[in-house]
């Protein structure tokens, strides 16, 4: 037999038993707990990504007029920003036409969260949910049972576009605690014959928490990996640096950060398969993602509007803009020109794969991705850690800190006896001074291990500066 795959490979399962659980267990468990509608939609979104793309702006259109009416009468926040605005829901005639709305930014969501929940919707259908909180004070909103079904169809139509399939074992590297599945005696039961998930807590990440979740792996074999990307490059390094075999597996998503490309390449080299991006935040969940062809993003344009705008004006293809998103489809408490805090670029023409989805490419990264310099320039902290780890291997794990503009903390992974050298340190300071400017301080803290965020992401340089920063530029 080939080994093209883990299916095929003399130690792993029968596809037998994959079939079982795609075409038996899994459909019984989704019956037995009512939420068939995922399926449903995930059948639908499988047929609108081949559309042409005038029928899909068509039905974001119509999609995007029933949420203007639908905001503009029952939630007291829209109702004043329209009015402050001078427009009426019917003003709405063409996608352009959604310009004359004003730009919804996190203050607005922190301050008037319950004045944007539609007036009389069903409490037992507001969904509460909670944004990760890496830029300082977690968002509050709320999300529809149906809208909540819809995310997962379009969580799993991407994971189909990296080869997926119900009842393929994963590999997840996640954190968030609410989303990890708890280990009661059910909830494994289920695991084990129905969701066949290995994880790895990315809230807490250790050495030896890389080394176990390493040897599970190879155990369990799993034929897709999910995960953070600064999780999987974590991981890539470290089966890297210390010379371990990877488990191969047939593809890697990485999602919820923004993948450099140096990081990708790293996956891919270290893990032998491609590496199927995908963009996307708790507010709105999947935004983009790669298929396999790997030519930009493809928007999910059945529930998101996405725009990327310049100051009033959309970017033109090739050119960088700020992405601003509506949720066409989570009426329960409308997000309508939504300022992510991302740039990114539109995509032109189409993608060989055929579908009809919009594209964007070349994703900047978050506010909290940068650092500040001392003249006030914005560096790429995780092209910076890149830079470092690359031609500095011995200087192990470091992680960025930033709260002043123009002074640095680096957090450094003591380790015994072959922990940094001087000389390691004189090249970490040297290329900080060649991206931060001459004049910014530098600062070194040597830890027992990295922290992650409360929400478990695992973010290489963690910069408050930069949002202060960019929000006073934005507002001035
Ligand atoms: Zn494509």
């Amino acid at each position: 037999m080939k080994s093209w795959g883990l299916e095929l490979s003399p130690k792993s399962e029968k596809p037998m038993y994959s079939n079982l659980v795609r075409h038996v267990l899994y459909p019984l468990d989704r019956w037995r707990s009512g939420d068939a509608a995922e399926s449903r939609y995930l059948r639908e979104f499988e047929r609108t990504q081949y559309l042409p793309k005038e029928e899909l702006a068509e039905l974001a259109l119509q999609r995007l007029k029933r949420l203007v009416d639908h905001a503009f009468n029952r939630c007291p926040f829209y109702r004043r920003q329209f009015e402050a605005a001078g427009i009426v829901p019917s003003d709405v005639r063409s996608l352009d036409d959604l310009r004359a709305i004003p730009i919804l930014e996190k203050r607005h969501i922190q301050d008037y969260r319950d004045e944007m929940v539609a007036a009389n919707w069903p409490r037992r259908d507001l969904i509460p949910n909670l944004t990760g909180g890496s830029t300082g004070t977690p968002l509050s909103f709320f999300l529809s049972q149906d809208r909540v079904w819809t995310r997962k169809a379009a969580t799993w139509r991407h994971n189909r576009w990296a080869g997926w399939e119900f009842g393929d074992k994963v590999g997840s590297l996640w954190g968030a605690a609410r989303d990890v599945p708890q280990n009661g005696i059910k909830q494994r039961l289920r695991n084990w014959f129905i969701d066949r998930t290995v994880a790895l807590n990315t809230a807490m990440i250790t050495e030896r928490g890389l080394r176990d979740f390493h040897a599970r792996l190879t155990q369990f074999r799993p034929k897709i990996l999910i995960g953070y990307a600064n999780s999987l490059k974590l991981l890539a390094q470290y089966l890297k640096s210390n010379g371990l075999p990877a488990h191969r597996p047939h593809a890697i998503v990485a999602t919820a950060e923004v993948l450099e490309p140096e990081s990708r390449a790293l996956i891919e080299g270290v893990f032998g398969c491609r590496v199927f991006n995908r963009y996307g935040c708790r507010e709105v969940s999947v935004i983009a993602s790669e298929c396999a062809e790997h030519r930009g993003m493809h928007i999910m344009a059945e529930g998101l509007y996405v725009e990327v705008v310049c100051g009033d004006r959309p970017a033109q293809p090739g050119e960088a803009g700020e992405v601003v998103v509506t949720d066409l489809l989570n009426l329960a408490m409308p997000l309508i020109r939504y300022r992510i805090g991302d740039r990114a670029v539109p995509a032109s023409g189409a993608c060989p794969c055929g579908r009809g989805l919009p594209r964007i490419e070349g994703l900047q990264g978050r506010a909290t991705d940068f650092l500040v310099g001392a003249d006030g320039r914005l560096v790429s902290g995780a092209a910076l850690t890149v830079v470092m780890v690359a031609k500095r291997p011995g200087l192990g794990q470091v992680q960025i800190w930033q709260e002043t503009v123009g002074r640095v903390l680096f957090k450094i992974v003591k380790r015994d006896g072959n922990g940094p050298t001087p000389e390691d340190l004189e090249f970490l300071n040297a290329q900080t001074r060649l991206y931060l400017g001459a004049n910014v301080k530098i600062e070194h803290e040597f830890v027992d291990a990295l922290a992650a965020e409360p929400s478990g992401k695992f973010l290489f340089c963690r910069s408050t500066a930069a949002s202060d920063f960019i929000d006073l530029q934005n507002r001035s």
